[in-house]
């Protein structure tokens, strides 16, 4: 960070996201960075999204494309990163290999970096000593007395200033404290020119002026590695916030495929809101400290802190995510709604009055695909098929049944085609049972009739969207 930037970004919050380019984005990643983002939009500040892509051997194809995809989708967006650039660029790990040959030269200055002069085989025999002797095996026990010259063909090695005891404070679990066992001389720079992780983060983290570091618990013993880079070079690190794990839905294992660790994307295709997602996340190991679990967006900016993230694992429970989302299908405007509706369901019964009747049966828009595919839906646009037994309610008789719908008949063909609606119909009905004395003997039969199911939606709703002429079809052919 150059002087005149320090100066401007005094008090100034950087966030960023960090990741690894080595496959799909998980409910894990994402809730970091909602997390970084979260906070840096509370406090007007930056967030940064940079691809830490050093681990070629690890990389998988598409996979930047599909942290992109992820972030754009649920709306979490960067103010510096890749498509968009920044002062900072290049956002690409790989694209900063000069700045870390730089950083690394200051290290060599200070007589703190050094080649490794073993092959590998030798480093081999090493560990395997030290295996042998029952010892964890510590690089630093082999450090060479004279250091070469670096010139990049062999890996480029930190020597520990100090072995030491490292104390921190984390803004979520407080004060932290790993032993001198964490310390040894890791590298700095690979003989391919890339930098590791432990360094390169750091580098980055300094340069790109980033305050707060949001990241899993992962990361905790290794930090003593990164204070003591920071203390060679002389620089403050910046704030570590560690967040705690996502559990299995039984609170305990950690989480599987089947409590819901997978692609993000999948949540997008099964039909979730993205804002209902954010929610549903950014719950997932922050609360508010009121009952509150329903937040839009600019809610959740405005309750989140760092300070009401919990220590213990966050439950992943998807019940509740299905809760969440159909909260806020209830908040969506009636265009959204019936946009949305509409492009699940098949084109014969794209009309409005059905829009109510979906919307209150599902939490997910894949939930019609499924009510389509058990039948649910068949009967608004074709005629059920039912065994007639079916018609007959509880203890009623064929005969009593069947003047019952006479009867409806009669009632409903007095109503006229254009106001055919609910609240009529609901009347006839009515009136039917008032004179027979027996409500379910007439509901139970038309709905039958109409829906040619146990359990559908109100009959009266069904008769008014399938119209009067349908609705008298289908009682004819019951009688
Ligand atoms: N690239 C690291 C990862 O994906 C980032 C860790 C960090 O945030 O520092 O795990």
């Amino acid at each position: 960070m150059s002087e005149k930037e320090q100066v401007e970004n005094k008090n100034k919050v950087v966030t960023r996201f960090a990741p690894s380019p080595t496959g799909f984005m998980h409910v894990g990643g994402i809730r970091t960075a909602l997390y970084a983002w979260l906070w840096a939009k509370k406090n007007n500040g930056t967030f940064i999204l940079r691809i830490e892509d050093t681990d070629k051997e690890r990389e998988v194809r598409g996979s930047i494309e599909h942290i992109i995809e992820s972030l754009n989708w649920l709306g979490i967006n960067w103010h510096e990163g890749p498509n968009i650039g920044g002062p900072h660029a290049s956002y690409l790990q790989s694209e900063r290999l000069d700045l870390y040959k730089k950083y690394a030269q200051i290290l060599i200055n200070k007589g703190l970096a050094y080649p490794d002069p073993y092959t590998e085989e030798e480093v081999g025999v090493f560990r395997d000593t030290a295996e042998l002797a029952k010892k964890p095996f510590l690089y630093r026990e082999h450090r060479p007395e004279v250091f070469d010259k670096w010139d990049g063909a062999k890996p480029l090695r930190f020597k520990t200033p100090e072995i030491k005891s490292y104390k921190w404070n984390d803004l979520v679990y407080g004060n932290l404290s790993a032993g001198p066992e964490a310390l040894d001389d890791f590298i700095l720079i690979k003989s391919d020119g890339y930098p590791t992780y432990n360094f390169a983060h750091i580098v980055d983290d300094i340069e790109m002026c980033v305050t707060h570091v949001m990241r899993g618990q992962e990361f905790i013993s290794s930090t003593p590695k990164f204070l003591s880079i920071y203390e060679a070079l002389g620089i403050k690190p910046p704030f570590y916030a560690t967040l705690p794990p996502i559990m299995g839905s039984d609170g305990k294992k950690k989480l599987g495929k089947r409590d819901g660790a997978k692609d993000v994307l999948e949540y997008r295709n099964e039909g979730y809101l993205p804002e209902a997602m954010i929610n549903f996340l950014a719950l997932l190991g922050w609360n508010p400290g009121d009952e509150r679990e329903i937040f839009t967006v600019d809610e959740l900016i405005e309750a989140f802190d760092i300070s009401r993230i919990g220590h213990s694992g966050a439950q992943m429970n998807l019940e509740k995510l299905d809760w969440i989302n159909k909260e806020h299908i209830k908040k969506l405007s009636k265009e959204e709604l019936r946009n949305n509706i509409f492009k699940y369901l098949p084109d014969e019964i794209k009309i409005e009055k059905i829009i109510p009747i979906i919307s209150e049966r599902i939490s997910k828009w894949s939930d019609i695909t499924e009510m389509i595919k058990r039948g649910e839906l068949d009967f608004f646009y074709k005629e059920p098929i039912y065994s007639k037994e079916k018609l007959i309610y509880k203890d009623s008789t064929q005969e009593e049944i069947s003047n019952n719908i006479k009867n409806i008949i009669l009632k409903l063909d007095e109503i006229d085609e254009n106001s055919f609606s609910k609240e009529k119909v609901k009347e006839c009905l009515n009136l039917v049972s008032q004179e027979t004395g027996k409500s379910g003997a007439i509901l139970h039969p038309v709905r039958f009739a109409l829906s040619g199911l146990d359990r559908s939606p109100d009959p009266f709703i069904i008769a008014e969207i399938l119209g009067k002429n349908e609705t008298l079809l289908r009682l004819q052919k019951a009688l």
